[in-house]
């Protein structure tokens, strides 16, 4: 499953460059050429899927051991004092490439790098109630 116009999915074929981290048979993890900070690394599914829901179950596992021990490397290998994880579904949520991947993006003491959080609030217990009951329309019937 590869699609050609997709910058990840040539990265995957080898017509793309890219400094890898660590591959297995499903899943590649290299350097983002765009770091948020130095070591900034993306996992991603060497098959081409797009949006987060379309990711098998098993595949899932997979990547997200992977992520782990992207975790677990940046902080030995680097010394990271923190990491962050982080995805992005659709263009408005930030997506630039739309093939799955994480974010696996090192924190360091001093490193100056402050997320736009920017958190907001509910007006109302009931609001947050309703918007909860919405989210719980639409779980499937099983997990
Ligand atoms: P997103 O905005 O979540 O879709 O993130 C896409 C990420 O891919 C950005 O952080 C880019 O810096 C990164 N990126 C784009 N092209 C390449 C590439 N050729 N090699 C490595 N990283 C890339
Ligand atoms: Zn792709």
């Amino acid at each position: 499953m590869s699609n050609g116009d997709c910058i990840f999915c040539k990265i995957v074929a080898g017509d793309l460059p890219c400094t890898r981290v660590y591959e297995d048979d499903d899943v590649l993890a290299f350097m983002d050429i765009g770091p948020i900070i130095k070591g900034h690394t993306l996992v991603i599914p060497k098959a081409h899927i797009d949006p987060l829901t379309n990711v098998p179950d098993e595949l899932l596992s997979r990547l997200i051991l992977v992520v782990r021990k992207i975790v677990g490397a940046q902080m030995k290998g680097l010394d990271a004092d923190g990491i962050n994880v982080t995805q992005a579904n659709g263009a408005v949520a930030g997506q630039v490439v739309p093939h799955l991947h994480f974010h696996v993006i090192p924190r360091f003491e001093n490193d100056k790098h402050h997320w736009n959080w920017n958190a907001k609030s509910y007006d109302s217990t009931d609001e947050m109630e309703g918007v909860a009951a919405q989210i719980r329309s639409g779980l499937p019937l099983e997990i």
